[in-house]
């Protein structure tokens, strides 16, 4: 095996300049997919693990470049479910197997924090052994621990881009990578799992900001790492701009393997948008964690973040359905245990 990949393998790390060289050179896929996919199953078998991601608002205060749900996107038809509606996702997705759910939404004044905590209380009272993520941006840190105590255990909070230059062309002023950090690290702090990550190709983005992604992440240690392409939204000032590509996103997501092995990677649906098979490619090169809808199919072509969103028109049975044939075909079996990362599962014994 070439020496690079060997060593980052053993490691977990190498020098900017390594890492330079991986990100820009076609010569080492293949051996880095290999690498990934054997740590990979080293750590977590050929397991996938579910997580019924319920978006449950699209209603958003904040106006990033990229988003289709930008508060300036006047074409976006909003829409918000109630509790009840979200306990209906739940009830489906946990007669379908699910033992994860995630609460995904714009920043919505209307969920207060006291909204946010009888939700994520009534989910873990009715199904106790199940885990609830949140993803609802930016909040101090009062608001992050009320969450948690309420029983929310995981936190999805991409950091976007480590690099505060190249954080500022991609959101408006009024937000910083900075705060977004800050979150991060408040987050972990409390004690949740945390799952930070990045779109690959965001307008702007050069190596230099991948390896500072990394470098980032190395410091903050996270139990999950989202990543996708960056693909654009006709109705955000990003519409014109070159979506990722395919072999960008599945590159670092074989380093990101590698420099994390006990990570949590999901296999994005932004990835499944770009290339009929690119969740699968991307559960081979070392991916683990598929997010299918839960949503009512109602509002799901409303939680449009970028053009032509694969998994609107479906029932949630139908997803799973689809999803178990393409994960079996790709080498790999479902999970439906709660899939919680090995650093916890290794704490609690
Ligand atoms: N409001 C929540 C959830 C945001 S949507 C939060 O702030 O975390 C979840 C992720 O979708 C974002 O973090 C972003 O990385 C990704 N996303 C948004 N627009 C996108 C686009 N045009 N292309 C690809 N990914 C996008």
């Amino acid at each position: 095996m070439n020496t690079m990949i060997s060593r980052l393998r053993t490691a977990h790390d190498l020098s900017d300049a390594e890492f330079r060289t991986l990100l820009t050179t076609d010569a080492y896929d293949t051996e880095l997919r290999e690498a990934a996919d054997a740590v990979r199953i080293e750590h977590y078998g050929r397991d996938v693990y579910l997580r019924g991601l319920i978006e449950f608002t699209n209603y958003c205060k904040n106006d990033c470049l990229y988003c289709g749900i930008r508060r300036s996107n006047r074409e976006a038809s909003r829409y918000r479910l109630t509790q009840e509606d979200i306990m209906e996702c739940c009830a489906e997705g946990y007669v379908l197997g699910y033992r994860t759910f995630v609460l995904q939404g714009g920043e919505d004044a209307y969920f207060t924090d006291e909204k946010i905590c009888r939700i994520v209380s009534a989910i873990r009272e009715k199904y106790p052994e199940c885990a609830v993520t949140l993803s609802i941006g930016e909040k101090p840190k009062e608001s992050y621990q009320a969450y948690f105590t309420a029983g929310a255990a995981r936190y999805l909070l991409r950091h976007e881009t480590a690099d505060p230059q190249h954080y500022a062309k991609l959101h408006p002023s009024e937000l910083s990578a900075e705060n977004r950090k800050r979150c991060l690290y408040d987050l972990k702090d409390i004690g949740y799992q945390v799952g930070a990550g990045l779109m690959i190709g965001s307008p702007y983005q050069t190596t230099e900001h991948l390896i500072a992604d990394i470098r980032f992440m190395q410091d903050l240690q996270p139990d999950m790492i989202g990543i996708g392409p960056f693909l654009p939204h006709k109705d955000t000032p990003f519409r014109d701009k070159p979506a990722g590509e395919l072999k960008a996103v599945l590159r670092m997501l074989g380093i990101l393997r590698l420099v994390f092995p006990e990570v949590l990677l999901p296999a994005t649906t932004a990835l499944g948008t770009m290339h009929p098979q690119g969740r699968e490619l991307g559960l081979q090169t070392g991916a683990n964690v598929v997010m299918p809808n839960l949503s009512p199919v109602s509002v799901r072509k409303k939680y449009m973040l970028y053009d032509n969103k694969i998994c609107t028109g479906e029932e949630s049975a139908q997803c799973k359905g689809c999803l178990e044939a393409r994960i079996e075909a790709a080498g790999y079996h479902i999970s439906m245990q709660r899939g919680d990362a090995l650093r916890v599962r290794k704490q609690n014994g």
